[in-house]
């Protein structure tokens, strides 16, 4: 084998330099699993989670030589075991509509995951409608028209300021009428004032529950990668606010390094419904636990 067939993006420091060939072999020693450990901190894993899958690894195989290609095999394993149990698309209901509800904080992608998932199930052939539920932000609201613009799917407005509640009723309303397959409930993201949110999220689904005791059928928590372990926190918090059932990350097309969704499928255990790769209408991508664990060992 040749040295760039084992390209080791994260690993190779392991071997001291980072073109080390495939047939290099070091032991998989106190010592190495401590630069594996720091490696994945560094990937944004969290401690935590970075000490279970090294031990993991360590398992049966303390003490051998390994290559570099091996413990990247290895890592890759552990991290799609990991992951693959979280891995699955948004679940459809029977319901009509299906309703969804999409928290996070104000600049995690709400917007844009909302008109990226419109689109996409425009595309298979499922009627939608959006309804713009952040009402304080009228810059929020004029985003998300845009986007439903681009999704060719209707987005329902109410007077800034209004209640996002009594905009939930007449969307549940009019998607009920129009015979639509998915709401899509836009919500406020400030967190300063965490009793306040509650409160506007526990109304949404009080009136939208007069419509459909059974609504909303998913709670969809959007999450910006380029947070960080701060991730962790926000899932925390909205579970506090409100009855998250999934996630969508978004920004793994940048700088971010990815590892924070391997913390959040070891604590949370979460389904990761997407991923958000970009800003225009189809980067957003179903998750693979594969793809990704090879991505992240490198
Ligand atoms: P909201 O405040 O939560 O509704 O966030 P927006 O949807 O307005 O997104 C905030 C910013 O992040 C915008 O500039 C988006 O273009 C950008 N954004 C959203 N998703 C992605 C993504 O997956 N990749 C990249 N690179 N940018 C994204």
């Amino acid at each position: 084998e040749t040295a760039s067939a084992a390209k080791p993006g994260l690993l190779g420091r392991l071997f001291g330099r980072k073109d080390a060939p495939a047939v290099v072999r070091r032991e998989l020693d106190d010592d190495m699993l401590e630069q594996l450990e720091e490696l994945l901190i560094a990937s944004d894993m969290g401690v935590d989670t970075a000490l279970r899958v090294t031990a993991n690894m360590a398992e049966g195989r303390y003490g051998k030589r390994l290559s570099v290609q091996e413990i990247k095999e290895l890592l890759a394993t552990e991290v799609a075991r990991i992951m693959e149990p979280v891995a699955r698309p948004l679940p459809l209901f029977p319901k009509r509509p299906q309703v969804v509800l999409v928290v996070g904080v104000n600049g995690s992608g709400k917007t844009t995951t909302i008109g990226k998932l419109a689109s996409q199930f425009r595309a298979a052939g499922k009627k939608v409608v959006i309804a713009a539920g952040d009402t304080f932000r009228a810059a929020a609201v004029e985003q998300l028209q845009v986007w439903g613009e681009r999704a060719g799917v209707p987005v329902l407005t109410a007077p800034e300021g209004s209640d996002p509640a009594s905009l939930a009723f007449d969307a549940m309303e009019q998607a009920t009428r129009d015979g639509a397959d998915l709401l899509m409930i836009d919500t406020a993201g400030r967190l300063q004032n965490r009793s306040d949110l509650m409160e506007e999220l526990a109304k949404i689904v009080r009136v939208i529950r007069k419509h459909d005791e059974t609504a909303p059928h998913n709670t969809l928590l959007v999450l910006d990668a380029t947070t960080g372990q701060n991730a962790l926190n926000q899932v925390k918090i909205f579970q506090e606010v409100s009855d998250v059932s999934g996630l969508v990350m978004t920004k793994l097309d940048g700088t971010a390094k990815g590892g924070v969704l391997v913390a959040l499928a070891d604590k949370f255990g979460l389904p990761i419904h997407a991923i958000g790769v970009g800003e225009q209408i189809d980067d957003l991508a179903p998750f693979d636990p594969e793809e990704f664990a090879a991505a992240l060992t490198g």
